[in-house]
């Protein structure tokens, strides 16, 4: 029995691990497929949108939040890559946006705390894309929060001062990028994304904008999630099953030493591997 593994971070964003490790790790986990979906951008060592390392099938891909009739929710670009001209245009801007994004948060911080922390000491410490954990680890190096989470609290989170929204681009426009680039376009956790009230509407939206799967099989365990957002894998597949949406799934692992290290607690069986190929040469053929 073969297993996969859709959803996974390294540190070309917020995840702790490198892609090597993450790769051992995946394999020791009996987890032979997997799809590296760092958060607005695509990892640099992957230029082909499948190919094998150290005998793990490698998907490239992106997670990229959007917006959609004024609620902000991230899609799963599959099969894009560090090859596609325009997909890398477009994590290029995100990396510009989120770099003048940091600068703002910083000084804001500064406006906040008796130290004094330097852009350029939360450059230094990311991979690549600049993320809020990357202050927030400045943060707790110069003893300003105790950990990870107390800077969030204190600092980052999204009823501070310091933190800035980050613009983010409508998700029409993305999937129709996601397709030209001949890629596929799942929509990211959805029992954890928008009011239950209006989910169903938003996603008859995006199905009519080309959304081409859902990830049903999510591990949602150490979320925080509000009652009136939260629903599960259960009825994530009853809506893939009305909108004849391929099924998608993934630990949204964060790395080993992360509040989030999830690899190998959800495992997708290959066959859902499949269906995503099978799309996936649809949307080439269409292109
Ligand atoms: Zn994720």
């Amino acid at each position: 029995m073969k297993f996969a593994d859709l959803h996974l971070h390294t540190t070309a964003s917020d995840g702790y691990d490198t892609l090597d490790t993450r790769l051992r790790d995946a394999k020791s986990k009996g987890i032979s497929c997997v799809a590296v979906t760092d958060h607005d951008t695509l990892h640099p060592s992957l230029d082909q949108p499948v190919q094998y390392i150290e005998d793990v099938e490698v998907i490239s891909g992106s997670e990229i939040e959007v917006e959609i009739e004024g609620f902000k929710i991230d899609l799963l670009a599959y099969f894009v890559h560090r090859g596609d001209n325009e997909f890398s245009e477009l994590v290029d801007d995100i990396y510009e946006r989120r770099v003048e994004r940091m600068k703002e948060m910083v000084d804001r911080v500064n406006e906040m705390i008796d130290s004094r922390i330097f852009f350029e000491e939360v450059r230094d410490i990311a991979d690549n894309v600049l993320v809020r954990p990357h202050l927030g680890k400045v943060l707790v190096e110069k003893g300003e929060a105790e950990d990870l989470d107390g800077a969030y609290d204190k600092f980052i989170s999204s009823e501070n001062h310091a933190y800035v929204p980050l613009d983010v681009i409508g998700s029409e426009e993305l999937i129709d990028m996601i397709h030209r680039c001949g890629g596929v376009v799942s929509l990211a956790h959805p029992g954890r994304s928008i009011p239950k009230k209006d989910f169903p509407r938003i996603l008859g939206k995006l199905v009519d904008q080309g959304l081409d799967a859902i990830e049903a099989e999510y591990y949602y365990r150490g979320f925080d999630i509000s009652e009136e957002i939260f629903f599960g894998n259960y009825l994530a597949r009853k809506y893939a099953l009305e909108h004849n949406l391929v099924i998608t799934g993934g630990s949204d692992c964060h790395g080993s030493s992360s509040d989030h290290y999830t690899l190998g607690k959800k495992r997708l069986f290959y066959g859902y591997v499949r269906e995503l190929k099978k799309r996936w040469e649809e949307v080439k053929e269409e292109t």
